[in-house]
């Protein structure tokens, strides 16, 4: 009855649009609150946003170990974080879930003869277990789920987006750590997606489980973890490491 009456006071052409068009208002598919949080952007793309933890001071070690225990044997040189001969893998002392993480990492020009995985070889690991592969494969033919942008052993990358050495790379990371049920077996499994210079390289990958060098993934329960830079025995140097919790 309503509607009729409004029909009647419209003009004809008025009416016929009204009738025309039986979606709701527009007003009752908008959403005012709660309004996210703001976040100030660094000043260039790629630097910290104002809510990033910074992993690395560029001055010296500070929140970060060796694996081993004890104080993280990596050098500092530029501002930069490099992998020491025999020095170890390092982690953080803080420990992560899920997160949006930030890494820029650069090989130098190697000799010749350092081929393959021997060619700059090291890796991001998220919560300590699972790799985000560095490596300098630009032009340096390698089993192609071993190579940069490749979750190690498990999913090979969408491109090679890398450039050529000694330039730097950065990987935009975005990880959802794995969920597991009281009893300890998975629920879900974690998931990643790895911008490589910008460029997606992993769209939200099922990760396998732990990274493994033989053999097949086979999920553990854990909590959260640090993140784990490789120690490959190649001078690989990082710079501005950042997270956002998520
Ligand atoms: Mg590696």
């Amino acid at each position: 009855m309503r509607k009729f009456v409004l029909l009647f006071l419209l003009t004809p052409a008025a009416a016929l649009a009204q009738a025309a068009n039986p979606l709701p208002k527009p007003e009752l598919t908008e959403i005012w609150s709660p309004v996210p949080p703001k976040v100030e952007p660094g000043a260039r793309l790629g630097d910290p946003p104002s809510d990033a933890i910074i992993l690395f001071n560029g001055a010296d070690l500070t929140g970060w170990e060796s694996t081993k225990g004890g104080a993280a044997g990596w050098a500092v040189e530029n501002g930069e974080m490099v992998d020491v001969p025999k020095a170890g893998d390092i982690r953080t002392t803080q420990k992560f879930g899920d997160m949006q993480l930030h890494v820029e990492w650069m090989v130098p020009v190697l000799p010749p003869d350092r081929k393959g995985q021997d060619r700059g070889n090291s890796g991001i690991y998220l919560q300590g277990l699972y790799e985000v592969q560095v490596l300098d494969n630009y032009d340096n033919p390698t089993y192609v789920n071993g190579s940069a942008g490749s979750i190690y052993k498990q999913s090979v990358p969408l491109v090679n987006a890398l450039k050529r050495a000694p330039n730097w790379q950065a990987y935009d990371i975005i990880y959802y750590a794995p969920r597991f049920y009281a009893d300890g077996t998975l629920a879900e499994p974690a998931r990643v997606t790895v911008l490589l210079n910008g460029i997606l390289v992993q769209s939200n990958f099922a990760i396998k489980g732990p990274t493994e060098y033989r053999g097949v993934p086979i999920y553990k329960v854990h909590g959260d973890a640090p993140l784990l830079l490789q120690a490959h025995n190649n001078p690989v140097r990082y710079r501005n490491l950042w997270v956002r919790k998520l």
